[in-house]
């Protein structure tokens, strides 16, 4: 078996124990894997969605990997930053916590330790940074802003959520692009394991449509996986910021872009998938503003909690005649508050 690019094909979510031996074998045979081992988890958990809205990790995938490593003796973390525990109830991840009678990792309490990347000084996970065994299980998904968010973009969650919302003010795409590696760099996951099985496409990463596309894909390196889904859904790489940014950095296990081309591009087979459109320079702005323009929020929905106004890292969103409400002029599209809404009520209205 290459570890490099494990795809597993045709899969369904209530089928999933049927690769059971497959990816035990994966799992168990990886270097870093051995009895005692702590072992965390870190899943994209983006906000409570429903698993079958496909916006976060699915449960049957987590508790796939959770019983391997808890039968191969491993201490398993699972991981995220939340805010709160309706997101574990929502994605259905408690269930699985009290069935195997584990603990969840909430990375904002467990602390955060400067490190630096690239020049630049990042407030990052104490949890990942110390445990032994780092395994990711993103979901590929569309974004609205980054064209795609797999397993790259799942680790920008590994830093403080302050200066996650501080650094969403830069939404030049080249310099987020360069943000989202440097963190991906400080620790690169072990093993990633991409939840593909149902993906996301349109208006992601949390307004988008679930789309099936079978796969549980297991690597052991997150810019080779993301690299192969992006051709599987159709885009060109070479106008995904993040993904070339990773590869100028060598954060690949290849030395380039052809090496990377030329290994995956033999199991491709291109799906119909609903990208959004790509644009550059004068149109990328005119995009942007368009979308910042239709961002509303739907009263009848919204249960005044706050939290879309505590994220906007831009003072966009504020109360008026008792109304939570954004304001286009300042709105810059960071899409932190869509992701954070725990009732879904800020939309697009296109
Ligand atoms: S209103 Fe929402 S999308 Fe706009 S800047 Fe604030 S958090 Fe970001
Ligand atoms: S729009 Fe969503 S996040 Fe904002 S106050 Fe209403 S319910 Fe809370």
């Amino acid at each position: 078996m290459d570890s490099r690019l494990h795809i597993i094909n045709n899969l369904n979510y209530d089928i999933l124990y049927q690769c059971y031996d497959d990816v035990y074998r994966y799992i168990k045979n990886h270097k870093s894997i051995a009895k005692g081992k702590r072992i965390a988890i870190k899943l994209n958990l983006v906000g409570p969605h429903k698993p079958e809205a496909a916006a976060t990790t699915h449960p049957e995938v987590v508790s796939l990997i959770v019983d391997i490593l808890i039968s191969l003796e491993c201490e398993v973390m699972l991981c995220e930053d939340i805010d709160g525990i309706s997101i574990l109830e929502e994605t259905k991840i408690l269930p699985i916590l009290k069935k195997y009678g584990l603990s969840f990792y909430n990375l904002r309490e467990y602390g955060y330790k400067s490190i630096e990347a690239f020049g630049e000084t990042y407030q990052y996970s104490e949890l990942i940074d110390t445990c032994d065994v780092f395994i990711e299980i993103p979901k590929f998904k569309t974004h609205m802003l980054t064209h795609y968010t797999g397993a790259i973009k799942n680790l920008y969650g590994c830093i403080k959520r302050k200066q996650r919302k501080d650094l969403h003010k830069n939404i030049d795409e080249d310099d987020f692009a360069k943000i989202i590696c440097s963190v991906y760099s400080i620790r690169k996951p072990d093993i990633v394991i991409m939840d593909a099985i149902t993906a996301m496409e349109g208006w992601g990463p949390s307004l988008g449509q679930p789309k099936y596309l079978g796969k549980l894909v297991l690597s052991t390196d997150g810019v080779l996986v993301d690299y192969y889904l992006v051709l599987t859904a159709g885009f060109k790489p070479e106008q995904l910021k993040t993904l070339q940014n990773a590869i100028k950095r060598h954060l690949s296990e290849f030395a380039s872009e052809e090496d990377i081309f030329q290994y995956c591009s033999p199991y491709v087979k291109e799906e119909k998938f609903n990208r959004l459109p790509v644009y550059f320079g004068r149109q990328r702005e005119k995009y942007i503003e368009i979308l910042r323009r239709s961002l509303h929020i739907n009263q009848d929905e919204c249960i005044h909690c706050g939290k879309c106004k505590d994220a906007c890292p831009f003072n966009a969103i504020d109360m008026e005649s008792n109304m939570y409400q954004c304001n286009s002029e300042k709105c810059n599209l960071c899409t932190c508050c869509l992701e954070l809404c725990p009732v879904g009520a800020i939309r697009l209205r296109l």
